[in-house]
């Protein structure tokens, strides 16, 4: 009993001052950048990118990223010639609407509800249910498809460092005890009417956080046969947060943000 006493005393507090203080880390990789006039367009790095998400406006002769389909792999940093691409640390990319992640034109494909007995309410959260869970909130922790990648990180948010009971924020086993829905994955077809079960599982008002490139956009996966284009292709997202996978931060600040408390 002494012995642990002594070590309780002897080891420092682990638990990250983050959001309050700025996190910095040297092994923070963030969003690319684009520096367009060092740029020669010689498309290097849109043929480079593994998830098209380099576009090119014609009109004026420049090239972005769209973020929401962005892996953050760095390729296109590495095969710049003209070192006009490169990885900078920003890793709070959240946002509420995900044309803001894009470059390119958004085009979400229609919400089709694999069976119609179970039909989405999309019911938006108004600004007394946000000061509502100000206080305390539930999060349902949804992997629909993803490599569990991002279900890594987000478990990194319950060890000491990020310790994310903290900010009164506890995830449960069930919908039905759930605040908000934390989604991973591109939303594979076989896990569509699942995800519907369990979002109208969720009493109202709920929140539902789309976790990582695959639930924003699709990312590696858009297009496939198996997979739906991201989360808001069936349910109506709040909150997008981009990253393959976010760190742990960059999820705790998406989610302080469907709270508005960041
Ligand atoms: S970091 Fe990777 S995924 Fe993102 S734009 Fe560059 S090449 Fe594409
Ligand atoms: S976004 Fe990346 S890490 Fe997350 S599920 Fe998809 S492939 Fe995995």
């Amino acid at each position: 009993m002494f012995k642990i006493i002594k070590k309780t005393i002897q080891y420092p507090r682990l638990t990250l001052d983050y959001p309050n203080k700025p996190f910095d880390s040297t092994f923070i990789t963030g969003k690319p950048v684009i520096d367009n006039t060092k740029c020669s367009m010689c498309g290097e790095c849109t043929k480079a990118c593994p998830s098209s998400a380099i576009v090119t406006d014609e009109e004026s002769k420049t090239i972005g990223i769209n973020y929401d389909e962005c892996i953050f792999c760095s390729n296109c940093e590495d095969v710049c010639k003209n070192k006009a691409v490169s990885m900078s640390k920003e890793f709070e990319l959240a946002v509420k609407s995900r044309q803001e992640l894009r470059k390119g034109p958004l085009i979400i494909e229609d919400r089709i509800i694999p069976d119609k007995s179970f039909e989405v309410i999309g019911k938006r959260v108004d600004e007394k249910a946000r000061k509502l869970f100000g206080r305390s909130l539930q999060i349902r922790e949804v992997d629909a498809g993803s490599c569990n990648g991002c279900d890594y990180e987000i478990n990194a948010l319950n060890n000491p460092f990020n310790d994310i009971e903290r900010f009164g924020i506890h995830f449960v086993a069930s919908p039905r005890h759930a605040d908000m829905l934390l989604i991973t994955g591109t939303a594979t077809r076989n896990m569509e009417l699942a995800l519907i079960k369990t979002y109208n599982a969720a009493p109202d008002p709920k929140l539902v956080v789309a976790v990582g490139a695959c639930a924003c956009s699709g990312g590696i996966f858009k297009d496939m046969y198996a997979t739906r284009n991201g989360i808001d292709c069936i349910l109506p997202v709040d909150v997008y947060i981009p990253g393959c996978p976010p760190r742990p931060q960059a999820i705790l600040y998406g989610i302080l943000k469907a709270l508005d408390r960041c």
